[in-house]
C-alpha cells in the first residue's frame, strides 16, 4: 500500500471529492482506507451490550485507496507516490512532483 496511516490525502472521487483528511486506518486486503471526517454515515444503533445507549452513531466508512491522492507535506500538492532508494539502501516513498522523500 502506498498510502499509510496519518498521511494527509485529498479525496478525488465520490461524494466527498475535493475534501482533505488524515488517514486513520489502512485496510490493505480490501484496498481501502478510512479517512477522518470522510464518508461518514449515520447508523441507527440498537441498544446492545457494548452500545447501551443506542440511537444514532456516526461512523467513517472505508473508501477505495484509488479514490484518494496523497498530499505532499513538502510542496503541499496532491501527488503520485514514487519510490526512491536512499543512500543506505532502504526504499522510501517520494513525491513525484518535488521529489522530496515522504516520511
Ligand atoms: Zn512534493
Amino acid at each position: 500500500m502506498r498510502v499509510q496511516s496519518n498521511d494527509n490525502v485529498l479525496i478525488t472521487k465520490g461524494r466527498d471529492r475535493g475534501k482533505q483528511g488524515r488517514v486513520s486506518r489502512v485496510l490493505p486486503k480490501q484496498d481501502t482506507v478510512v479517512v477522518e471526517g470522510i464518508n461518514v454515515v449515520t447508523r441507527h444503533q440498537k441498544p446492545t451490550g457494548t452500545f447501551r445507549q443506542g440511537g444514532m452513531i456516526q461512523k467513517e466508512m472505508p473508501i477505495p485507496v484509488g479514490n484518494v491522492a496523497l498530499i505532499c507535506a513538502h510542496c503541499n500538492k496532491p501527488t503520485r507516490i514514487g519510490y526512491r532508494r536512499l543512500a543506505d539502501g532502504t526504499k522510501a516513498r517520494a513525491c513525484q512532483k518535488c521529489e522530496e522523500v515522504i516520511e
